[in-house]
């Protein structure tokens, strides 16, 4: 099997060591050898970055735009192969797999349109004969730093800005999910990247990730919460910009008044669907007395349906989990509920498939707020339903975590909507819809420890990615 070479300084380089990517929903099928980047090549790669950012800063944005416009057209157009090159490498489902795909084209899409349309303010002095503009430069070389559960998407929504308003980037993938970043960065360098704008260095995090943080102008992260908060701590030492995206465990509200199916499906799609790999995962169903048992009975007769399979089987719901490790972790969570007192009240068995990988089947426990499985985040197709005697019950546990990514309530009581939205802490809220499930046009991060520095996505993005300088001209 050919060796897949990391990208620096425009050239596609290899190192005397690698590995090599498997399948979770098929252990014996090989996805790809990548070459692990040292930190010889780290050291390189950045100061490629550093030589590059004058010249691509001052590109004309047109030719930044058209750079991230034909990116997302090859995106679109390979949407099928690239999708399935996603399920197989994170476990996803074909639908959620070419989605994934689409989405990233479209927040290059996005991001092709920003890179035309920033811009400052004029505006008088409040002195008089001076005027002043302010406006925004790039922040610099960028240290971008993925994780393997939206292993295009976050590179797309970290990538788009990043070279749409003028910065020079080096990438670290998550090392599970390196086949799909590879492809990415092939586009982009068929599609006319300057050689050094984007370097790409698959490796593992305590090596790479660590010497990425060296040098660098800015680092943005997307992970679990450990790993943000090291890179935090040597982002301030090296007086770098940093923003951090980290984990959550998110709370849905299910009031007396909701609609019992709406309600269902929420936290059936919120809790398990992409095997509850996702940082906006509901992971607290916090369910009122008057409607908790019916809550429960529907939920558990909906679990029964769901289908646990290799991940482009036809017609199942949910793939495997991405590694031993992350299983373990989950049935871990299952022992240590069970040992506060939780209950199990389905699920959490493991699958046999036709094909060997790290498939079970989803799980529901049934505890309370103060339980480690509701304080720590568990990763995968797992949740738990904890019982509020009222709404504003159900809203203190709601906010008592120490995260804040997504939150959603269910109920017909539009003064419960419009409190709930106006008060639970967290940085995305929803009403009668999963915790999961967002647009690409607007802001995406979260608050207390599960998310640093100024928002993603969307026209807030520019925040992080730009410089902004104030300037003062004597009119005299
Ligand atoms: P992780 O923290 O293990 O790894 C994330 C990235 O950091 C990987 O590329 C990894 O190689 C790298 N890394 C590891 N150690 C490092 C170090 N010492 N220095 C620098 N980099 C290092 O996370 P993961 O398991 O890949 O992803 C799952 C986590 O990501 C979950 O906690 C999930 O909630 C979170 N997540 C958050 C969001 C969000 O936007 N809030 C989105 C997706 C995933």
């Amino acid at each position: 099997m050919e060796t897949k070479p990391n990208l620096i300084d425009g050239q596609w380089v290899t190192s005397t060591d690698s590995i090599l990517n498997v399948n979770p929903s098929n252990l014996s099928e090989p996805i790809g050898e990548y070459s692990l980047a040292t930190p010889e090549q780290v050291g390189e790669a950045v100061a490629a970055a550093r030589r590059a950012l004058p010249a691509w800063a001052a590109t004309t944005t047109q030719v930044r735009s058209d750079l991230l416009l034909k990116t997302a057209i090859e995106l679109l157009d390979r949407k099928v192969e690239l999708g399935e090159l996603v399920s197989r490498e994170a476990g996803k489902t074909r639908a959620d797999g070419i989605g994934e795909v689409v989405r990233a084209a479209q927040i290059f899409q996005f991001f092709s349109g920003e890179a035309v349309r920033y811009g400052g303010d004029n505006l008088p002095s409040v002195r008089p004969g001076i005027g002043i503009q302010t406006s925004r430069e790039p922040v610099g070389v960028v240290s971008v730093i993925t994780p393997w559960n939206f292993p295009i998407a976050i590179a797309a929504w970290k990538l788009g800005p990043a070279l749409a308003f003028g910065n020079t980037v080096v990438f670290k993938p998550s090392e599970e999910t390196p086949a799909i970043a590879w492809e990415l960065i092939d586009i982009l360098k068929r599609n006319g990247l300057p050689a050094g704008v984007v370097n790409l260095l698959i490796g593992k995090g305590a090596v790479v990730g660590q010497a990425l943080t060296e040098g660098v102008d800015a680092i943005t992260f997307t992970g679990s919460v450990r790993v943000g908060r090291e890179i935090a701590t040597r982002a301030v030492a090296n007086m770098a910009r940093v923003q951090l995206e980290m984990g959550g465990k998110n709370p849905l509200v299910i009031l007396d008044d909701a609609q019992l199916n709406v309600a269902v499906e929420c936290a059936v799609n919120g809790s398990f669907f992409s095997a509850g790999q996702r940082c906006t995962a509901s992971s607290r169903l916090i369910v009122t007395d008057k409607i908790y048992d019916r809550f429960v009975d529907a939920l558990l007769t909906r679990m029964q349906s769901l289908k646990v399979g290799p991940s482009l089987s036809d017609g199942i719901d949910i793939g495997p989990v991405i590694n031993q490790r992350q299983l373990d972790t989950i049935q871990g969570y299952i022992e240590i509920g069970k040992n506060e007192g939780a209950r199990l009240l389905a699920g959490g068995e493991l699958v046999d498939a036709a094909t060997p990988g790290f498939f079970m089947k989803p799980a529901l426990m049934a505890g309370t707020n103060d339980m480690r499985i509701n304080r720590e985040e568990v990763f995968g197709p797992f949740a738990s339903v904890i019982r509020a005697s009222d709404y504003e019950e159900a809203l203190a546990l709601a906010n008592d975590t120490q995260f804040g990514l997504s939150s959603g309530i269910c109920t017909t009581s539009h003064k419960y909507a419009t409190h709930f939205r106006m008060n639970v802490k967290s940085g995305l809220t929803m009403v009668n819809l999963a915790t999961a499930g967002l647009d690409y046009h607007v802001p995406f991060g979260g608050r207390n420890g599960s998310s640093y520095g100024p928002r993603e996505q969307g026209k807030m993005a520019v925040d992080f990615y730009t410089i902004s300088k104030t300037a003062y001209v004597s009119y005299e």
